[in-house]
């Protein structure tokens, strides 16, 4: 493998869409002699990138075709079915609502299983608490379990406790669809101070300005499938035609 931080080969998830009625006994044994309990849905299927260090790679498509299951995969919260992906050096995901943490433990504890996670020492999370608390607005709440939290706070701090651990790779999945036009500005100049480092970065938005602005290359996925990988500039003319024409 070369210097690349991300790669995917002919990668494909299959969630499992299991059948839950039973319509008669006859149908339960066949069922079970066939083995099939379940049919799969092909989310994603032949998917192909290499994605070099310290670039900012953006992923657009509409929704249900299958941007978030890609992250999944590259962050290994899913495992792919088929194909492989591989990713080096510390990825922090940032992918969907409050995905990593766990919503009966406090915020506090939150940042510092997030922090075992990525690597980091309670030391050394408890050096960076402050501030991730400080960004994220929560104050009021550190102690209270992530479940009765909001989910723009849910958000907040996730991306606080993301882009404060100075992250290798950063996955973001919408997180700019999210929360207050403050925390928006707030968090647009953090990711830029990242983009301008050597951080990886994958940005997943329906904000097409952003993808053009911040990214080099751009995916456009369409029903699970890989339509165009190029220039970000190209990839968003090619969605806005597609979706001016469909
Ligand atoms: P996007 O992020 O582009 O909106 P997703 O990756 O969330 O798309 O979903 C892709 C497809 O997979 C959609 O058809 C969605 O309904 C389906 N899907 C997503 N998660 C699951 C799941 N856990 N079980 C079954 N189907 C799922
Ligand atoms: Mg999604």
């Amino acid at each position: 493998m070369s210097d690349h931080a991300i790669v995917c080969e002919k990668l494909g998830v299959a969630y499992r869409l299991y059948h839950h009625k039973v319509v008669t006994l006859k149908e339960v044994f066949t069922r079970r002699f066939k083995g099939s309990r379940f049919t799969p849905f092909w989310a994603l299927r032949n998917i192909s990138i290499e994605i070099p260090r310290g670039e900012v790679f953006g992923i657009v498509g509409p929704n249900g075709s299958g941007k978030s299951t890609l992250l999944k995969a590259i962050t290994g919260v899913l495992d792919p079915t088929e194909g492989k992906v591989e990713a080096r050096w510390r990825i922090a995901p940032l992918i969907e609502l409050g995905a990593g943490f766990n919503s009966e433990l406090t915020g506090r504890e939150n940042i510092f299983l997030n922090g075992s996670i990525l690597g980091f020492s309670r030391k050394e999370m408890a050096e960076k608490l402050d501030r991730i608390v400080e960004f994220a607005g929560i104050s009021e709440f550190i102690d209270a379990p992530v479940r009765n939290y909001s989910s723009g706070m849910v958000v907040r701090l996730g991306f606080a406790i993301a882009t404060d651990v100075h992250p290798d790779i950063l996955i973001m999945d919408e997180i700019f669809s999210v929360g207050d036009a403050e925390f928006a500005r707030k968090s647009v100049r953090r990711v830029e101070s990242l983009l301008a480092s050597d951080a990886t970065v994958i940005l997943v938005s329906h904000n097409l300005d952003m993808i053009g602005k911040y990214c080099g290359r751009a995916m456009l996925l369409w029903g699970g499938e890989s339509i165009l990988t190029d220039s970000a500039d190209r990839v968003v003319a090619a969605y806005r035609k597609r979706v001016a024409g469909s």
